[in-house]
């Protein structure tokens, strides 16, 4: 996997070099093909890219804007199952500004999703943030909760590290179904009936939360723009992040695009959101 520049308007964007030229497909939730373990995208013919939402966190996390991502398969790799190998990619490529206006999509109403066993919503506010809350009938992750507030949390120390997680017992019903072949304690924490089974323990004391936070910063920039709201997840995966921004984006009502640059200039509170970026050089 390679990332390039890419001039403004852009977005992120895949390309499957393995396909030929223009093999390209738009990271957008309209391009959305399957989100029941990982977030899948697809252009219709065949060509698609899954397990983006780890990658796509960081370019998100980054506050960067115009990607574009070669990929000569069909799976970003999954590294060591948390976003910090991509955001030290991006790191090592570098990050510039660019001449033109950024937009975001400023939610104005709430708009939920979910039953009461697990649920998503989006509401009204001048910032992105995020309440992430997990409850699993397991000791070893329990319940557990994260706050994400873009104007001062930090993507990169608080959430970029933090690894996927499953549960033994359902690793072996993924291995026998064909699924998670490649999967292994080097790309995820899994945890057994009696605890971790990863020697070396936890990066933070709530990565469970993190990582859910994480996946869903990641499945949310699928919108096409940061998203000026408050979200709340409660054992919400991938098809509940999908679910509700679907909800939020096909209800015009419920949004607008926004300036950010009148709006950094008004709210200096708002200011680290409002970056134009491209990833510098190919890493
Ligand atoms: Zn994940």
């Amino acid at each position: 996997m390679a990332l390039n520049p890419a001039p403004p308007g852009t977005g992120v964007v895949f390309r499957r070099t393995d396909l030929g030229a223009d093999a390209e497909i738009k990271a957008h939730r309209d391009n959305v093909v399957d989100s029941r373990l990982c977030t899948t995208i697809g252009n219709g013919n065949g060509m698609s890219v899954g397990t983006i939402e780890h990658l796509m966190a960081a370019i998100a996390g980054c506050g960067v804007e115009n990607v574009i991502v070669e990929l000569n398969g069909a799976e970003v790799p999954i590294m060591d199952g948390s976003a910090r190998p991509f955001v030290f990619l991006i790191e090592c490529a570098g990050i510039v500004e660019q001449n033109a206006p950024r937009r975001a999509i400023q939610v104005l109403k709430q708009i939920s999703v979910g039953n009461e066993s697990r649920w998503a919503s989006v509401s009204p506010a001048d910032h992105f943030s995020l309440h992430c809350e997990i409850a699993f009938d397991h000791h070893a992750i329990g319940t557990q909760s994260f706050d994400y507030d873009s104007r001062h949390s930090s993507f990169v120390d608080e959430l970029s590290n933090a690894r996927t997680f499953c549960l033994a017992a359902d690793v072996e019903k993924m291995r026998a179904a064909g699924l998670a072949l490649g999967g292994s304690l080097d790309n995820a924490v899994v945890i057994g009936e009696d605890g971790l089974l990863n020697e070396e323990g936890l990066r933070y004391d709530t990565e469970f939360a993190r990582h859910k936070a994480l996946d869903c910063i990641g499945d949310l920039s699928l919108a096409g723009a940061p998203l000026l709201a408050h979200v709340e997840s409660y054992c919400a995966g991938h098809a509940m992040n999908h679910q509700l921004l679907g909800a939020l984006l096909d209800d015009e009502t419920a949004w607008r695009w926004t300036d950010m640059d009148a709006l950094g200039a008004e709210r200096l509170d708002a200011a680290p959101q409002v970056r134009h970026a491209a990833v510098a050089a190919s890493a």
